[in-house]
């Protein structure tokens, strides 16, 4: 028997805005204890008062992209990437830098405390190319119009919005024929974790993509 440990396996968890990430990631969390590593949160770290991104993105835009407190309006800049995809990408630009290194470094972090499953959550894992910085990718995903509704009944943003921030990621259809793992999220919350529970019973094999709805 040689010695060696086996390789970790790395999730990477992403899928359109509002198809399901969050709901499958808190389930990984509660029912498996399993360390999630969360792009969002990163990016959001990325534009703290004092950092550098932040102080491109005010040399950019001006002071007026800040709040009263000296915080990034985010809402203010939402607007602005939304509408214009170049700034959008200038942005992406700034920020994915910051969020690959803190991911890789927190990812190695966890390996070397011998955790052997990890998820990463990345809603920009394709478009920001991460995916060399996992082993396994899911794919949560549900229909226009369910994912419509969903970010409707959340209410934080109105129909235009939505469609915009739906516009400017890749479309589901090229996620899921990259995916090694399909969650179909199109029933109930009972259905998808489910579907959950019988991925993580099963690492991905590199012979087949599964869906598992
Ligand atoms: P975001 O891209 O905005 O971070 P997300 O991909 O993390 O979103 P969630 O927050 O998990 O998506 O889900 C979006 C909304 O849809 C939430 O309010 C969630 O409770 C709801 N939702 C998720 N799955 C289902 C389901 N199967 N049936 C009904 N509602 C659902």
């Amino acid at each position: 028997m040689s010695g060696q440990a086996p390789s970790p396996r790395i999730i990477g968890l992403t899928g359109g805005i509002g198809m399901g990430k969050t709901t499958v990631s808190d389930y990984l969390d509660k029912t498996y204890q399993l360390p999630i590593l969360d792009a969002d949160i990163y990016a959001r770290e990325a534009v703290q008062p004092g950092s550098i991104v932040l102080e491109a993105i005010v040399n950019r835009y001006q002071s007026k992209i800040l709040l009263l407190d000296g915080t990034l309006d985010r809402r203010q800049l939402g607007e602005i990437i939304f509408t214009q995809p170049s700034e959008r990408i200038w942005l992406d630009e700034q920020i994915h830098p910051y969020v690959r290194q803190a991911l890789s470094r927190d990812r190695d972090r966890l390996i070397q405390h011998s955790h052997q499953t990890i998820v990463l959550v990345i809603p920009l894992l394709f478009e920001a190319q991460m995916t060399d910085l996992i082993t396994e990718i899911w794919v949560v995903s549900c229909s226009p119009d369910q994912q419509i509704q969903r970010l409707m009944q959340r209410g934080a943003l109105s129909l235009e919005q939505a469609n915009a921030r739906i516009n400017s990621q890749m479309a589901i259809a090229e996620k899921r024929d990259r995916a090694d793992v399909v969650l179909e999220n199109t029933s109930t919350l009972e259905d998808l974790l489910e579907q959950v529970d019988r991925a993580i019973d099963h690492p991905f094999s590199p012979n087949s993509t599964k869906s598992y709805g």
